[in-house]
């Protein structure tokens, strides 16, 4: 089986150009922060939400209640809570953050480890998130950390927001995910972070086929 891993910050372009990456080369697409939204929304819906001093001790206590599962429908990625689907719902900006504050948390990120692994195990695949080269996957064929300035990243955010019928405006998206960078590669476990072996890849001179273009060279010169 062959491993991509694409890590980087939020609104890289990681997911749109990945997804299209492992179409063009027949791979699996695997979003992993969609499972770390779940995990968030289960918290939400249950009253626990982060900023609480408890935060951490409540949702690690809500694991064990807790099933997530990634299944393909058509080529595209569901993500199932407790059997429901609730990939549109995982997508709100609430959600987001309420994700990088659980994902903080150790016994969380154990939870999904497994799953994620398993995924690689069955499949070609190109899988994204953010600590997938140094964690996840560590011996993936290939390694590429993309990421672009934060406000060409906050503008491709707003964008898909927009597209999505999501009501926000540019500087809460600005500030949200200078928030979310911050705490992701500040947090304790599994941090955003370049593996040693990847590569960078800067998307903010690239359009989206440039961007396309440029993983699947790396793919092809790897493996
Ligand atoms: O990629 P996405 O923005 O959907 O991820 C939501 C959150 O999940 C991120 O802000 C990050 O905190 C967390 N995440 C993570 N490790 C991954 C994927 C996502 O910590 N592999």
């Amino acid at each position: 089986m062959i491993s991509v891993a694409i890590d980087g910050p939020v609104g890289a372009g990681k997911s749109t150009v990945a997804r299209e990456c492992a179409k063009r080369l027949g791979f699996i697409y695997a979003d992993t922060g969609a499972l770390y939204r779940a995990i968030g929304l289960y918290a939400v819906r249950k009253g626990v939400e982060s900023g609480a001093e408890d935060h951490a001790e409540k949702v690690s206590a809500l694991l064990s209640e807790i099933t997530v599962e990634i299944k393909l429908e058509n080529g595209t990625q569901k993500v199932f809570l407790c059997g429901e689907d609730v990939s549109v719902e995982i997508r709100q900006p609430k959600i987001s953050m309420e994700a990088s504050a659980v994902s903080a948390i150790p016994a969380v990120r154990d939870f999904l480890l497994e799953l994620q692994r398993n995924i690689a195990k069955e499949n070609d695949v190109l899988m994204d998130g953010r600590d997938i080269g140094t964690v996840v996957l560590p011996s993936a064929d290939v390694k590429i950390f993309i990421t672009a300035s934060p406000e060409i990243r906050a503008r491709r955010r707003f964008e898909e927001l927009v597209n999505k019928g999501v009501e926000t405006d540019f500087d809460q998206v600005l500030a949200d995910l200078n928030r979310r960078d911050w705490q992701d590669s500040h947090r304790a476990v599994a941090p955003l972070k370049m593996a040693d072996d990847a590569v960078l890849l800067d998307t903010s001179e690239l359009d989206f086929e440039q961007s396309v273009q440029a993983v699947i060279d790396l793919v092809r010169e790897k493996v």
